[in-house]
C-alpha cells in the first residue's frame, strides 16, 4: 500500500501486514471492523494474531456500529508529535464501543484509543469531554485504500454517570 501522509508524518502499512492494511481498507469503505475469534466467537482490538481469549488463529472480519462510550480520556498539552504541536491540548479517548461490553467478564469491553474530533476534523475542546459521553465513528480518508477511524461526539444521552476532571 502507498506511504500515506497525515499531519506531516508519513503512515507506512507494510504490505505483509495483512491485518492492518484490510483494516484501513474497511475504514476506507468507511467500516469499521473488528477481528472476530472463529473460536469463541468473541471480538478483539487491535487486530492481535490470536485470540487474547481462547488463543485460537482462526478469526474473520466482524462490521461493527461505531457506537459507543468514552471510557477513559487524557489531555495531551505537549505533543510529542510535531504534527500535533498546533492541536494541544487535544483529547485522546478510550471508547467503550457497544458491542461486547461486559463480555467476557463484567469488565472487559471492545475498547479503542482514538481522536476525539469534530466533522471538520478538529480536535474536541476540552470542556466538551468527558467519561460516559456517547461517540461514533467517522472517517477521515487519506489514499484510495486508506482511511482514519476517529470518533465525535453523538447528541445521545450520556451512560450512566457523566465525569470529568476539575
Ligand atoms: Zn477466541
Amino acid at each position: 500500500m502507498p506511504n500515506v501522509e497525515y499531519r506531516g508524518m508519513n503512515l507506512i502499512v507494510p504490505d505483509n501486514d495483512s491485518e492492518w492494511t484490510e483494516y484501513f481498507q474497511a475504514a476506507r469503505q468507511h467500516r469499521l471492523v473488528m477481528r472476530k475469534c472463529a473460536a469463541c466467537g468473541l471480538m478483539r482490538y487491535p487486530p492481535s494474531h490470536a485470540c487474547p481469549w481462547c488463543t485460537a488463529l482462526k478469526w474473520g472480519w466482524q462490521e461493527v456500529s461505531g457506537r459507543g462510550t468514552i471510557y477513559s480520556y487524557e489531555i495531551v498539552v505537549q505533543a510529542i508529535q510535531p504534527g500535533f504541536r498546533d492541536w494541544a491540548p487535544y483529547p485522546v479517548v478510550l471508547v467503550e464501543l457497544d458491542e461486547q461490553r461486559g463480555e467476557p467478564t463484567p469488565d472487559e469491553g471492545l475498547r479503542m484509543i482514538t481522536n476525539l474530533v469534530h466533522f471538520e476534523l478538529t480536535p474536541e475542546r476540552e470542556e466538551n469531554v468527558a467519561i460516559g459521553k456517547r461517540v461514533r465513528v467517522l472517517f477521515q480518508d487519506l489514499a484510495p485504500d486508506f482511511a482514519l477511524p476517529q470518533f465525535t461526539l453523538t447528541d445521545e444521552p450520556p451512560e450512566a454517570r457523566v465525569w470529568r476532571f476539575g
